[in-house]
């Protein structure tokens, strides 16, 4: 069958960032700035993907104001008809490039914070005065009269100070707040120990949400979900494979999802030599988990196979070595004692993070 046009673009311009958060999504193995596109590349890649039928941009890396032509892209994005969403620490945004931004045509911005409580936050980024900075690009967000939505990355060494976090959203004048539990892959499987929540967290986060979602109802949406490790059904990952998203890297590949990378073996097309629209309609590696006739017994036939899409390929080649497997986050996956055992090997962990460096 043929695939619906994708809805949006990750564009990680860069892998670039002065943070260095333990749980990066980006792949261990991180793209130098040598290997980055150029301007012209990413503008004519903008171009392919509204051609394409997307209609949003995500403009992220990285810390995508890390580069030089971030106002040059955006009006390019813009230019292109897309709606234009920066995804950005904030570390580097000062009132002069914001208001060229805007003018570029940015119509959104969606700002990461480690923690609520400013210590945790640097230790958590591992440089010291981020926290600070953030706060004031968030005023100037809200100065500029941009969406901002904040984006709190969760684990166990925050997650208890959920409520000041969402009191830190209505502070700075967010619209959403999302509650983006750790997705363990790449950097954050390699610091999973010190990351996983414990149930109790868990259950005190979801009644704070069920709280503050009846609170401040028409004030703040807040997106939140149970992360895998305590769930017994996987999510729709990015909305099932090749059906709604694709992203490119700072080189050049084009994927079905900002991790698969991580998933070895598989072979991505470069927008170098491969246009969006032969990537989307015809790559090997989009067609690969697209659907259900790639989905092993238990999926086959089961009643939430066009629901979950049998959750993420990444994880289930995180956790068991084969990316066609079925997500263990499903309780049915006969691998999913293995992530009871992560959150026992956990639970006795007290060692300190590896940050991400390129
Ligand atoms: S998760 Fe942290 S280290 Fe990774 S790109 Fe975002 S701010 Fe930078
Ligand atoms: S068996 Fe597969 S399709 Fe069914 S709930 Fe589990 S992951 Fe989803």
């Amino acid at each position: 069958m043929t695939p619906e046009p994708p809805l949006a673009l990750l564009a990680e311009l860069t892998h670039r960032c002065p943070l260095q958060c333990p749980y990066c999504s980006n792949p261990v193995a991180l793209a130098g700035p040598g290997e980055e596109l150029t301007t012209a590349e990413w503008a004519g890649v903008f171009q392919q993907a509204a051609a394409l039928g997307c209609l949003q941009i995500h403009l992220s890396g990285g810390e995508p104001m890390a580069r030089r032509d971030i106002v040059d892209l955006t009006a390019a994005a813009s230019a292109a008809g897309l709606y234009t969403n920066l995804i950005t620490s904030g570390v580097l945004l000062d009132a002069p490039r914001l208001a060229a931004l805007r003018q570029a045509g940015l119509e959104h911005v969606q700002l990461s914070v480690q923690d609520a409580e400013a210590g945790s936050a640097d230790r958590i980024a591992n440089l010291p005065g981020a926290h600070a900075k953030k706060l004031a690009a968030a005023a100037l967000v809200r100065d500029a009269g941009l969406a901002l939505t904040l984006n709190a990355v969760v684990h166990r060494q925050n997650l208890d100070r959920l409520p000041e976090l969402i009191e830190l959203a209505l502070a700075m004048g967010a619209g959403r707040l999302e509650v983006a539990h750790v997705q363990y892959y790449g950097w954050a499987l390699a610091n999973r120990a010190a990351l996983l929540p414990t149930r109790a967290q868990l259950d005190a986060a979801t009644a704070t949400v069920t709280r503050a979602r009846a609170a401040l109802s028409g004030r703040l949406v807040i997106d939140y979900v149970v992360p895998d490790y305590h769930a017994s059904r996987p999510k729709a990952c990015m909305g099932g494979w090749g059906r709604r998203f694709l992203a490119v890297s700072p080189g050049g590949r084009i994927l079905p999802c900002h991790a698969a990378e991580s998933i070895d073996g598989m072979v991505f097309p470069n927008i170098r030599d491969t246009s969006l629209h032969a990537a989307w309609y015809g790559a090997e590696a989009f067609e690969r988990f697209r659907g259900t006739d790639w989905m092993p017994s238990p999926c086959q036939g089961c009643e939430h196979a066009e629901r979950d899409w049998g959750g993420c390929r990444c994880q289930a080649f995180a956790l068991t070595g084969d990316a066609a497997a079925t997500d263990p986050a499903c309780r049915l996956s006969p691998h999913h004692a293995v992530l009871a055992a992560a959150l026992e090997e956990a639970a006795g962990f007290d060692g300190s993070f590896r940050f991400r460096r390129l």
